[in-house]
C-alpha cells in the first residue's frame, strides 16, 4: 500500500480551486474544491485537512472520506464539503491512474458511450439569449440554461417576468430546449407566479425555484406546475438530500460534485435519488477537473440525463478567457456534437492537467467574488 506523501491546492483564474495529491511513488491525482466566492474559507479548511491526511494510505479513499467526515464532530455545510470533495476527487484520479483505468471502470463500468451536455447563455443579466443561443447551437449544444430572471424584489411588478417567458419562447423556437435558473433571486411571491407562467412554454426544468432552505415551499410549488424542478447545488451530503427525496418535490437532483463530497459522494446521492425515480443532472459551472470528475460519474449511473459544463460561461470570459480548456493538455475530451460529449478513455478522471500552467497562473490570482446586487431602493438582492 503507497502513502499519500502530500496534498497542494491552487488558486487559478476564473476561479476555481485545483487540489493535487502526490504518492511515495511520486504518482498523482488532481481535484477540484472551488466554492465560488468562498475561496479563502476552502484553503483554511484544506490547510487542517492536508496536513491531517499525509501519510495515510491513499487507496483508502472511503476511510479518508469518513475519517473527515466523522471525527471532525462538526460536518457538512459548503466550505467543509468542498475541502473534502477536492480530495476525495484527486484520490480516485489518482488510484485510476495507478491501476490505468478510467473511473468509471472502478465504479462498475460504463452504462452509457456519451453524455448529454448543456451550457450557460445569457450571464447575470440575461439579454439577446436569441443571440447566445444561436451561438451555442453551432457549437453542438442542443440545450441551454440561463437565469430566470435579473434581480427581482421579494414582491415586484408582475411585469417583470414577460420577459422570462419570451426569452425562454425565443430559445425554444430555434428548436433547442431550456432550463430555466430561479437562482434563488425569487421569493415565494414571484416564484409562484414565474413557474405559472413559464409551465405553459415546457422548460427543460425549473432550477432553484426556492432556495432549498424552504423546503416546504418548494414541495407546494411543485405540485402547482408541471415542469421538472431540479436543486441540489446548495446541498451538501446524501443526509442534506434525503428530505427532498422523501416529500417527492425533486424530479431532478444537480449535486455539484465540488460541493457534495466528491466522485465518492456523488456516486451515492445518485444511487438514493434512484430508488425515488429521481433524475441526476450534475450541476458544474466550474472548472475541468470538477467536470471530468462528473463525466466518471455519469457514465456509471442509470438515472444521470444530462450534464452541465461551463465552456464559453461569461464568468470565464470576464477572467481573460480562462476556461476549461486551458488547463488540459488534451482539450478536445471536452469537444461537443450533437448535444453529446463522448466517454473519457484515458486513466483516472481521464484528462491530463496542464501544472504547468496551474503553477503559473496560481501565483497571482486573486480569490474570486461575486457582484453585488441592489435594488433601487438599495436594499440587497439575491446573486
Ligand atoms: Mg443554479
Amino acid at each position: 500500500m503507497v502513502k499519500i506523501k502530500s496534498i497542494e491546492y491552487f488558486r487559478v483564474l476564473p476561479r476555481w480551486l485545483f487540489v493535487k495529491i502526490t504518492d511515495e511513488e511520486d504518482k498523482y491525482g488532481w481535484g477540484e474544491s472551488t466554492l465560488e466566492g468562498h475561496t479563502e474559507a476552502v484553503e483554511g479548511t484544506l490547510n487542517a485537512l492536508c496536513k491531517r491526511f499525509e501519510g495515510y494510505e491513499a487507496d483508502n479513499i472511503e476511510h479518508i472520506w469518513q475519517m473527515a467526515w466523522r471525527l471532525g464532530f462538526y460536518r457538512g455545510g459548503p466550505v467543509f464539503m468542498s475541502a473534502i470533495s477536492g480530495i476525495d476527487i484527486a484520490l480516485w484520479d489518482l488510484k485510476g491512474r495507478r491501476l490505468g483505468v478510467p473511473v468509471y471502470q472502478l465504479l462498475g463500468g460504463k452504462v452509457r458511450n456519451k453524455l448529454s451536455v448543456y451550457a450557460w447563455i445569457g450571464g447575470d443579466r440575461p439579454a439577446d439569449v436569441g443571440e447566445a443561443a444561436k451561438a451555442r447551437q453551432a457549437q453542438g449544444f442542443k440545450a441551454v440554461k440561463m437565469n430566470a430572471t435579473e434581480d427581482v424584489n421579494w414582491l415586484d411588478s408582475p411585469s417583470v417576468l414577460d420577459s422570462s417567458v419570451e426569452r425562454l419562447k425565443t430559445v425554444k423556437a430555434l428548436g433547442m430546449d431550456a432550463a430555466l435558473d430561479f437562482h434563488g433571486r425569487l421569493h415565494k411571491p414571484m416564484a409562484k407566479q414565474l413557474a405559472k407562467a413559464l409551465e405553459p412554454h415546457r422548460p427543460l426544468f425549473l432550477e432553484e425555484p426556492l432556495l432549498s432552505e424552504h423546503p416546504e415551499g418548494i414541495k407546494r410549488l411543485s405540485e402547482q406546475v408541471s415542469c421538472p424542478i431540479a436543486l441540489g447545488e446548495r446541498l451538501y451530503s446524501r443526509w442534506d438530500v434525503k428530505r427532498f427525496l422523501e416529500d417527492g418535490s425533486v424530479d431532478v437532483l444537480q449535486p455539484d460534485i465540488s460541493h457534495c463530497g466528491g466522485i465518492s459522494e456523488l456516486r451515492r446521492i445518485a444511487n438514493m435519488a434512484e430508488t425515488y425515480d429521481v433524475a441526476i443532472a450534475p450541476h458544474c459551472p466550474l472548472g475541468p477537473i470538477a467536470l471530468a470528475a462528473c463525466m466518471q460519474v455519469d457514465l456509471s449511473i442509470s438515472n444521470f440525463v444530462i450534464q452541465e459544463m461551463s465552456i464559453g460561461m461569461h464568468y470565464n470570459l470576464d477572467a481573460g478567457e480562462y476556461d476549461i480548456t486551458s488547463y488540459v493538455k488534451d482539450p478536445k475530451v471536452f469537444n461537443v456534437q450533437d448535444g453529446y460529449v463522448e466517454a473519457l478513455k484515458a486513466p483516472g478522471l481521464g484528462i491530463e492537467v496542464d501544472e504547468e500552467v496551474v503553477r503559473r497562473v496560481a501565483q497571482n490570482t486573486p480569490a474570486w467574488q461575486p457582484k453585488e446586487f441592489f435594488g433601487p431602493d438599495g436594499s440587497i438582492r439575491e446573486w
